[in-house]
């Protein structure tokens, strides 16, 4: 318990526990966007909204959304929230600590008499997570209006993303672009280990990190496995072998110094993939993450030279390496860092600064406002799975460092304007 406080942890551990008990029951936890689970989630946080004193409803792009108006609504808002739905047998944390903890702040607010100069948004996004649709953010990424009009028309057993979203309540396409939202707050569980490595209570997102997918493909020959004289193969898989040693010696080096950086190689293919003949072809797939543009492109640049390199020694040839996706990290507003920085220290929470290698609907709000994030720690990093687990106390300190910083902001963004 923290002292003094409204933030009651007694109600987010019941939160928690009621929206964990919506759950294909033989898959937990598992809530996915779209489906009848789903659904019902969102039924009991419309109910749990109107509890908390908030106004519910759901955007055109299918979020939902509680508000509680404030004294002078010319102001605009303050926007806090995450996502409740889950991946397959995902976790009872991703997301929803970050729905339930924007919940007990609006609950806190109001316990304590406290009207907001700004109104407050309390938001549950739509399908943040990859979606039975291939895609996801699709809500976030519908208020700030970087949804691609395309996506619409994408299928899933026959049923299109835009039925999809007219289904929980959303108008496809009305989406407009919000330009009223003054600020936007997200907690998370980090999904990694770092926090609970060095025993913090909250990590402050610097950025999120930008996201590169390279292909890169072997060309080797097939041959007799027992007759080849091993002086005189072409062999792809032990060629993709050296990149993909190279890919992790470049991404250690990156990473070592004090910003994120990550290298996977994740998809790997061989043909023709048989015991008695020499691998023809590889075709494998890196994922790269950084905070910093220019660790990215030094990446890409030294993947470029290494790849050369290596196809020269083994005398294999090696298409240039392919991007075949790539976004830019989006940094977390500055003014809301230092606003989250003092709000750790008057709730006496332990904190460092850290990027975010997973992507959040953070990253599509940073579009349109002042974006920020905190991380609370989670049981040895694991996450998307349903070992993922996260403390009431914990989450319950994380509510107290929003609430401050919600309380600040709202007098903050006043005297900036
Ligand atoms: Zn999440």
């Amino acid at each position: 318990m923290i002292p003094n406080s409204p933030i009651r942890a007694d109600r987010i551990a019941t939160d928690i526990d009621a929206l964990a008990a919506i759950t294909e029951p033989d898959r937990p936890w598992t809530r996915r966007a779209f489906t009848p689970m789903f659904l019902e989630g969102r039924a009991w946080l419309e109910h749990a909204m109107q509890q908390a004193g908030a106004v519910s409803q759901i955007d055109a792009a299918g979020n939902l959304i509680g508000v509680v108006p404030g004294r002078n609504p010319a102001l605009g808002s303050i926007m806090i929230g995450s996502h409740s739905d889950t991946v397959p047998d995902g976790g009872r944390f991703d997301g929803i600590a970050g729905v339930v903890v924007a919940l007990e702040v609006a609950r806190a607010l109001r316990d304590q008499g406290v009207v907001l100069d700004h109104t407050l948004e309390v938001v549950d996004f739509l399908a943040e997570e990859v979606s039975i649709f291939g895609v996801s953010c699709i809500g976030s990424r519908g208020m700030s209006g970087t949804r691609p009009p395309e996506w619409l028309a994408r299928t899933h057993d026959g049923v299109t993303l835009e039925r999809a979203i007219t289904k929980v309540g959303g108008v496809p396409h009305a989406v407009a672009q919000r330009d009223d939202i003054k600020a936007f707050l997200e907690l998370h569980i980090e999904q990694g280990p770092v926090l609970q490595n060095e025993q913090l209570d909250v990590g402050v997102v610097t950025a999120i990190a930008g996201i590169t997918r390279i292909e890169i493909v072997v060309e080797g020959r097939a041959d007799h496995a027992g007759t080849t004289p091993m002086s005189a193969r072409k062999d792809a898989l032990t060629t993709a072998a050296w990149i993909a040693l190279g890919v992790e010696e470049l991404a250690k080096a990156l990473s070592a110094g004090d910003t994120h950086f990550a290298a996977t190689v994740g998809e790997f293919e061989m043909t023709p993939n048989a015991a008695n003949v020499v691998p023809a072809r590889v075709r494998m797939l890196i994922d790269a993450r950084a905070e910093l543009r220019d660790d990215m492109e030094r990446f890409i640049d030294e993947l470029e030279r290494g790849v050369a390199a290596i196809a020269e020694k083994t005398g294999v040839s090696v298409q240039a390496p392919r991007i075949v996706s790539d976004n830019q990290p989006t940094p977390c507003d500055p003014d809301l860092l230092a606003v989250l920085d003092a709000a750790c220290d008057s709730a006496g929470a332990r904190h460092r600064r850290m990027a975010s290698g997973a992507g959040h609907d953070t990253a599509w709000m940073a579009r349109i406002t002042k974006a920020a994030m905190i991380f609370v720690p989670c049981l040895d990093g694991r996450s998307h799975s349903p070992d993922e687990f996260a403390t009431t106390d914990d989450i319950a300190l994380g509510a107290q460092v929003l609430l401050d910083a919600v309380v600040a902001l709202d007098k903050q963004l006043q005297e900036t304007e």
